[in-house]
């Protein structure tokens, strides 16, 4: 009897650490997105047809805590979402991915990246404020719509549908594109998504694993359904290259992952596009050799 009081007092003891510590990581992000000291790094997107291409970078965001080192964004984007900060998070992700990437234009001209990914969380999709949040950076940075692709996931477009559907639908209107992220591992229904206004299905990394385990089942069927609604396949997570050899096979139009480059600084993702995936030649347009 002792011992079961005892395991309760050390639940107890840990849940209220936990708690403690929640609330410590909720003080510094709050004081970090004050002071600045979010980052965001990008993972480049590259074309399975044509190599040199640069169709898209992911802007991925990056907190070095002080005394923690890196949080991964896994555990703060919940935070934020719980605690009223996302909202902020996630315009300070937006600003600085329409900066950088109106900076890589006039840096990198024909070799900057065509779109710049910007992950959207349910709550940000939830909020009335989202799609003039959205035309306003666009106004302030100075990037084309058509540069633009947010990331939502399907669980963010499971509450209030149709409210979801008619901000995409805006922002679509606008020249942004749309990609459903994390695809087939959330509650979409496939009658709701034939009406969805994306452009991207993401497969998600835990079926491009299990291509490499000999399951190429899922990702093939999403591949498949991405194809026959019109829309594009980026397969996430590809770490393996046998994994791009299926992807090929099964006809995935665009890949991710730490096979071809992890997440980078923007000085970084520059020197990567000169040294590791430059321009074929006969790209550079009329004139050059
Ligand atoms: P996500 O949007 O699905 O992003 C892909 C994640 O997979 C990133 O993790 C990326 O670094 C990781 N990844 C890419 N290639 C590979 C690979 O080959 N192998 C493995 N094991 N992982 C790979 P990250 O940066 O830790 O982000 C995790 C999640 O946090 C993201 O998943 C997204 O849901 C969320 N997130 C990140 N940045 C933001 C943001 O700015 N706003 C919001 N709302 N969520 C964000
Ligand atoms: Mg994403
Ligand atoms: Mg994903
Ligand atoms: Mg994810």
């Amino acid at each position: 009897k002792g011992e079961g009081r005892n395991r309760v007092a050390l639940c107890d003891a840990a849940a209220r650490e936990e708690a403690r510590d929640a609330l410590a990581l909720t003080l510094d992000l709050r004081e970090a997105l004050k002071v600045g000291s979010l980052r965001v790094a990008y993972q480049p997107v590259v074309s399975l047809s044509d190599p040199a291409a640069l169709p898209a970078v992911e802007a991925l965001v990056r907190w070095d805590h002080p005394e923690r080192g890196p949080v991964s964004p896994e555990q703060f984007v919940k935070i934020a979402e719980a605690n009223g900060l996302i909202e902020e998070l996630g315009l300070f992700v937006l600003d600085q991915a329409c900066s950088q990437q109106v900076a890589w234009n006039a840096e990198l001209g024909e070799a900057a990246p065509r779109k710049v990914n910007v992950n959207l969380s349910a709550i940000q999709l939830s909020s009335r404020g989202v799609v003039d949040d959205v035309a306003r950076v666009l106004a302030r940075t100075g990037l084309p719509a058509a540069q633009l692709c947010l990331e939502v996931t399907e669980t963010a477009l499971v509450h209030d549908r149709e409210a979801s559907r008619d901000r995409l639908l805006r922002l679509r209107a606008m020249g942004v594109s749309v990609a459903l992220d994390d695809f087939g591992t959330g509650y979409s229904s496939l009658a709701y998504l034939r009406q969805l206004p994306v452009d991207y299905l993401k497969v998600d990394r835990s079926f491009v694993e299990e291509l490499h385990r000999g399951h190429p089942e899922v990702a093939s069927a999403v591949i498949g359904l991405a194809h026959s609604l019109g829309l594009s396949a980026v397969a996430e997570g590809v770490e393996h290259p046998e994994q791009t050899e299926a992807l090929r096979a099964l006809g995935a139009d665009l890949v991710q992952g730490w096979l071809y480059a992890r997440a980078m600084a923007p000085a970084d993702l520059v020197a990567w596009r000169r040294d590791v995936r430059p321009l074929r030649p006969g790209r550079r347009g009329a004139g050059a050799p």
